[in-house]
């Protein structure tokens, strides 16, 4: 595995508002207006690409990512989740769990597509405080264990 790449910015920030990390991996929170449940879920380490993660690791990224989708979609009762993992930008694995609604800005394209209409939807109202809470009673709140 590669060593943190100073210019990685995924290796120098946390990349969001942290809701629950472990020594493998954390959970933040994207602030986007449109997309208010709109998690990530980064790899510690500068790791490329999945494959180059051993198995299990694979595993256990996973897991947290499906947690997280389960998490966003009882709390924010979106239409459909997208799950994405790109890295053409910042080649450092992570994933994407994106609520998507009808009405929202872009559906029925990407979030990263061409937009559809404007206007903000109002949608449920969850606190990081809220989300963290959720994640934590999903993934266990041992910050050391996962
Ligand atoms: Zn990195």
């Amino acid at each position: 595995m590669e060593i943190g790449s100073p210019s990685c910015e995924l290796c120098a920030q946390p990349g969001g508002a942290i809701l629950w990390q472990s020594a493998a991996c954390r959970v933040i929170r994207v602030d986007d207006p449109h997309y208010p449940g709109f998690c990530r879920v980064i790899w510690n380490e500068h790791v490329r690409e999945m494959t180059d993660l051993d198995p299990a690791a694979r595993i256990k990224l996973m897991q947290v990512v499906f947690a997280v989708e389960a998490v966003v979609r009882q709390l924010f009762s979106p239409h459909k989740i997208n799950l994405a993992s790109f890295g053409n930008m910042v080649p450092h694995v992570h994933w994407h769990i994106i609520p998507r609604w009808q009405d929202d800005r872009h559906f029925p394209e990407p979030v990263w597509g061409k937009v559809q209409r404007e206007g903000v939807v109002a949608r449920a109202v969850v606190s990081n405080e809220e989300l963290a809470t959720a994640l934590g009673l999903a993934l266990g709140n041992n910050e050391q264990g996962q």
